[in-house]
């Protein structure tokens, strides 16, 4: 393989954290294929987009990318562009009708196969199948997140159907990895300095339901790995958050007391027409129990403003339910009409506008809760992960507190006082703003 040894390669990854880890594996790969990782993509001779493809806004930020490395094509040093992920699996037909530029275009259950589409010769030009693949401990990975965090994917696929969403379709049926081979990732993960692991999976309250294991088994598994001070639990299906799971997060600190509970809305009738199997009810019980068992829960999640035949007075509930329930986090999506999925058919679809003005609508009123739930933590001392240096915003140092995700919410800035990035450090919160908390010293 002399030639392919002194190639150089970038991959820029687009979407969600399990889109990423796929990335980091591509990555792993490409390293033990002996190509030279680079991250300016002038100078590759062969360019990786890793796209998301299960929305509007994030199937527009895919094509730009692709377009625009193309370009490098036809300027640069590349010599071969490869277009992998949820855009390859899920437009594989139009896109290498529509895109001559591209060299090889890789779907979500192949990107393992990275290592031979980089070499000359390889002529395959669309490897897309049914996505059953799952990598494991032995594959090998290379971390893009700053070292002392990484993601976990525990499992892959969805059989949920929920019906506004395409990722059963571009990832496939539900598939767990063993619980083996999570631990030794994890264990590995700790001796490269690792503290803070984040679960991901489409829905990683369903963790081993495909192979009789179970998510408090695998917790119970991890939490004795050494090094590993912080494991969060991200993705977790709103009807299916056990009492062992309340249980583990309330008597075992590393398990962070942080759940994310996509909800997507909360009206009966809206619930049912997205097929998520829950209702008010449930959600308002298993919220009740949480901040009793666990005080200090933080709760995150996520809403779609917008779904075919949202009412106002549909809306109005949410927002009302936003407000009374007052969640730590809130994301919020406008609905996006996907082909494929069962609510692409459905009549009376919303406006552009009015889906706009009630995702506004939302954030503001979380904008304001989330000031109010920062205010109450000035005074208090909080355990936070050193991430960064942060002159250009006029601090010393920039963390997260184990409240705060990595990539979806706010930061701890400090104004003196010095750290390791990646050290723990105990911080007094003196000034709080709408996501972000203000500390005077470490
Ligand atoms: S649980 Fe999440 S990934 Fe699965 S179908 Fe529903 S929205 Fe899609």
């Amino acid at each position: 393989m002399s030639n392919a040894k002194s190639k150089t390669v970038c991959l820029v990854s687009l979407g969600c954290p399990k889109n990423l880890v796929d990335s980091e594996v591509m990555l792993g790969i490409l390293k033990q294929e002996g190509l030279e990782i680079i991250s300016k993509e002038s100078e590759a001779d062969i360019l990786i987009v890793n796209t998301c493809g299960f929305i509007g806004d994030a199937k527009e930020e895919s094509i730009d990318e692709i377009l625009s490395l193309a370009e490098q094509k036809k300027t640069g040093r590349c010599k071969k562009l490869i277009v992998t992920g949820c855009l390859s699996q899920r437009y594989k037909d139009d896109l290498a009708k529509s895109m001559p530029e591209v060299d090889c275009f890789i779907g979500t259950g192949e990107y393992h196969r990275i290592g031979e589409a980089v070499k000359d010769g390889f002529t395959e030009r669309v490897l897309v199948g049914l996505p059953t693949f799952i990598h494991d401990y032995t594959t090998p990975r290379i971390l893009s997140t700053p070292r002392y965090y990484a993601y976990v994917k525990v499992a892959e696929g969805c059989s949920n159907h929920c019906s506004y969403c395409s990722i059963p379709s571009i990832r496939g049926e539900f598939r767990s990895r063993p619980l083996d081979s999570v631990v030794k990732e994890v264990e590995s993960l700790a001796e490269q300095g690792v503290k803070e692991i984040n679960l991901i999976a489409q829905d990683t309250t369903s963790y081993g339901s495909d192979r009789g294991a179970e998510l408090k088994g695998l917790l119970k598994t991890l939490i004795p790995v050494k090094g590993i001070e912080w494991i969060r639990l991200l993705y977790l299906y709103p009807g299916r958050i056990s009492d062992d799971l309340i249980s583990i997060m309330k008597n075992e600190e590393k398990v962070l007391s942080y759940i994310d509970l996509p909800l997507q809305h909360i009206s009966p009738g809206i619930l049912k027409a997205m097929n998520r199997k829950y209702s008010r009810a449930e959600v308002e019980t298993l919220i009740e129990k949480l901040r009793l068992e666990i005080p200090d829960v933080v709760l995150r999640t996520s809403m779609i403003v917008g779904f075919p035949g949202e009412t106002g007075k549909d809306f109005n509930e949410l927002l009302s339910f936003v407000n009374d329930i007052r969640f730590d986090r809130l994301g919020v999506f406008r609905y996006s009409k996907e082909e494929g999925t069962p609510a692409y058919n459905m009549t009376r679809q919303v406006s552009m506008k009015a889906k706009t003005e009630r995702m506004d609508i939302l954030m503001e009123a979380q904008r304001a809760i989330s000031l109010e739930k920062n205010e109450k933590i000035i005074g208090k001392r909080v355990q936070v992960l050193i991430e960064s240096g942060a002159e250009e915003e006029g601090y010393k140092l920039k963390g997260r507190a184990s409240s705060q995700a990595p990539d979806v919410d706010g930061s701890v800035f400090i104004r003196t006082g010095s750290a390791n990035i990646g050290e723990m450090k105990e911080v007094t919160i003196t000034e709080a703003e709408d996501y972000d908390l203000i500390a005077d010293e470490v």
